[in-house]
């Protein structure tokens, strides 16, 4: 076992926040977990995947710990499903190449998401009409003070709008080991979300498939999105809220543009980045601080921000939705 002391953090989170950690360790199996944890019990956790939902406004003041965990293995499979087991330190966008190769469907909508497989059910995944919890079965997770393996159904995780249990009540408590999916061996499409279907048109695509799917959604955010190896951010910083239909229409008749999608619970789901743009931030810069030019919903690094600076600018945006629209916006970005 390795254990680095006030180790830099830089290269170990997409906003490329310049922070230390106290210590810092990998493992690569449970029992390699169960030995730091048999040492090193007096010093505060934070279990890290691939750092792109997370920002560092300050040193961390315990041990960073790496998962690493590696492995597919088809579980079983029966008429219309395989069963696959992952480990947490598997790369999402690796492991969704995996299943289009295999011709395992109901992930490649979610291609191209950064970070590795134990954080998705975190905050339950999702993007282009769909979330994790749709092809979850169960998980393996390490609780960290009773020492032991639990194994989690959806259920338990109570899943919602990138939210679920490890966001509450069981936050900071466990180490997820591996997650098994559902996958369905008989694709259902999902390509009426966002421009989806103009660029399968775009591609020349005659018949769908997994693959040609995955390529649309791979080049639509490829051209939205920016990249973090070249302007470090961490993704959408904000959730779209969730607001009372009641609201919905109140703001409607001062915003007749506004931007929403009614959910089938009667709420309304407001766009957090149009909110956001009709403040005026979209394109802001101050220093190395900034709001994406094209998505107002990324907070951006363009070289030396500090966490601090990156968190203010997101207080700022916060109050000025909420004296424009009455709207209290969530952060979906771990704060730390
Ligand atoms: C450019 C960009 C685009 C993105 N697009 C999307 C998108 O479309 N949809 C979406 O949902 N998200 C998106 N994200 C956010 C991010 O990719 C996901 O939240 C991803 O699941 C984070 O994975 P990670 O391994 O990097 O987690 P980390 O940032 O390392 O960790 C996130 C949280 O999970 C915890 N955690 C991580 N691994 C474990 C584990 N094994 N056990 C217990 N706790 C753990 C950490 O402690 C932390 O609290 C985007 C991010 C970027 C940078």
């Amino acid at each position: 076992m390795q254990i680095h002391e006030n180790f830099p953090l830089k290269s170990y989170n997409t906003f490329s926040i310049d922070a230390r950690a106290r210590f810092f360790n990998q493992f690569s199996s449970v029992d390699e977990l169960e030995e730091y944890l048999m040492l090193y019990s007096q010093y505060p956790i934070f279990i890290l995947g691939g750092g792109s939902n997370i920002l560092f406004t300050k040193d961390y003041d315990g041990t960073v710990l790496k998962n690493n965990i590696r492995g597919i293995d088809l579980q079983h499979e029966d008429a219309e499903y395989v069963y696959v087991k992952v480990g947490a330190g598997e790369n999402w966008h690796q492991f969704v190449l995996h299943c289009i190769n295999h011709n395992w469907a109901g992930i490649e909508n979610l291609s191209l998401i950064p970070g590795n497989i134990g954080a998705a059910p975190i905050q339950n995944i999702g993007a282009y009409g769909v979330e994790l919890d749709e092809v979850f079965w169960s998980l393996e997770a390490f609780h960290l003070q009773e020492r032991r393996i639990h194994t989690l159904t959806a259920a338990d995780c109570e899943f919602g709008y990138r939210d679920s249990v490890f966001k509450n009540r069981y936050k900071d408590q466990f180490a997820i080991l591996s997650v098994t999916f559902q996958l369905k061996k008989k694709p259902v499409y999902h390509v009426s979300y966002g421009a989806i279907t103009e660029e399968l048109e775009k591609m020349g695509v005659r018949e769908l498939n997994i693959k040609a799917v995955s390529q649309a959604v791979i080049n639509i955010r490829s051209s939205k999105l920016p990249d973090p190896e070249k302007i470090p951010n961490s993704g959408s910083f904000f959730k779209n809220p969730e607001v009372p239909t009641e609201k919905y229409e109140a703001l409607k008749l001062q915003f007749p543009n506004i931007v929403a999608y009614p959910l089938a619970k009667g709420t309304v789901k407001l766009a957090a980045g149009w909110m956001i743009e009709q403040c005026g931030w979209k394109g802001y810069r101050k220093g190395d601080v900034g709001c994406h030019a094209k998505q107002a919903l990324v907070l951006v690094n363009y070289g030396n921000a500090t966490g601090k600076e990156i968190y203010d600018l997101s207080e700022e945006i916060l109050q000025s939705v909420s004296e424009k629209f009455g709207v209290i916006l969530e952060r979906e970005v771990n704060i730390i």
